[in-house]
């Protein structure tokens, strides 16, 4: 069981079922609506062969002015070259160059231009866009309109999802089991 359609969501749904899971997806608007979809800004990876990822941590823990947790910023540096070439796989059009190479973007805190955008300031509309499709074509349930009330707990254990389905007028409580749970529901939410 996989909460939430945004980059983590879709993401998370789209490894399980190439995992051989059993996956639903539950999530409490439209597929396609999430923040992801109004990030404008691009995203960031070592991506050149004449930046690094040193680099990029430098730049990412300077940015967090000393907040960051450098354990989690290692992750996002060393993981997010294969993530992004996993989003082109998965059909995001990144922005090229005439030639053919990627638009470097330079942008905030950043010592190199290593961030990439898609249809210019529209990314996060591209990333949502992409995924959504691919995981409609994927051996997902995906049942949207269902809002995540709360976990099912048995024994210690979580068991599935107690939702509110419908459009807000008259929802209606339903119960899915699940093995496993991921919550991807995004920020506050
Ligand atoms: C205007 C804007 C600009 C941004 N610009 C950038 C940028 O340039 N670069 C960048 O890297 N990041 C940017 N971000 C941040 C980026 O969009 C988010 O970090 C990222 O999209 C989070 O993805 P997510 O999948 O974790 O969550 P979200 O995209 O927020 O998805 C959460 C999902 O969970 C669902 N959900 C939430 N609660 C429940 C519930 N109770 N029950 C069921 N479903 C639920 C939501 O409907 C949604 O589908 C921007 C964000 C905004 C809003």
């Amino acid at each position: 069981m996989v909460v939430g359609s945004g980059i983590a969501g879709l993401t998370a749904a789209l490894h399980a079922v190439a995992s051989g899971c059993r996956v639903t997806l539950v999530t409490k608007d439209a597929l396609e609506h999430a923040n992801t979809r109004f990030a404008q800004g691009g995203i960031a990876g070592v991506m050149f062969d004449d930046d690094s990822a040193a680099a990029h941590l430098r730049d990412t823990l300077v940015a967090g002015a000393g907040l960051s947790d450098p354990e989690a910023a290692r992750v996002l540096v060393d993981e997010g070259p294969a993530r992004i070439r996993e989003l082109i796989a998965w059909g995001v059009a990144f922005d090229r160059e005439p030639a053919g190479g990627f638009v470097k973007g330079l942008e905030a805190a950043h010592s190199y231009p290593r961030v990439l955008h898609a249809g210019g300031d529209a990314t996060g509309s591209a990333i949502e866009r992409a995924l959504v499709a691919r995981v409609r074509a994927a051996a997902v349930r995906i049942v949207e309109q269902a809002f995540l009330r709360d976990l099912v707990v048995e024994a210690g254990r979580i068991v599935g999802v107690d939702l509110l389905v419908g459009d807000g007028s008259a929802p209606v409580r339903e119960r899915i089991a699940a093995d496993a749970v991921i919550l991807a529901t995004g920020g506050a939410g």
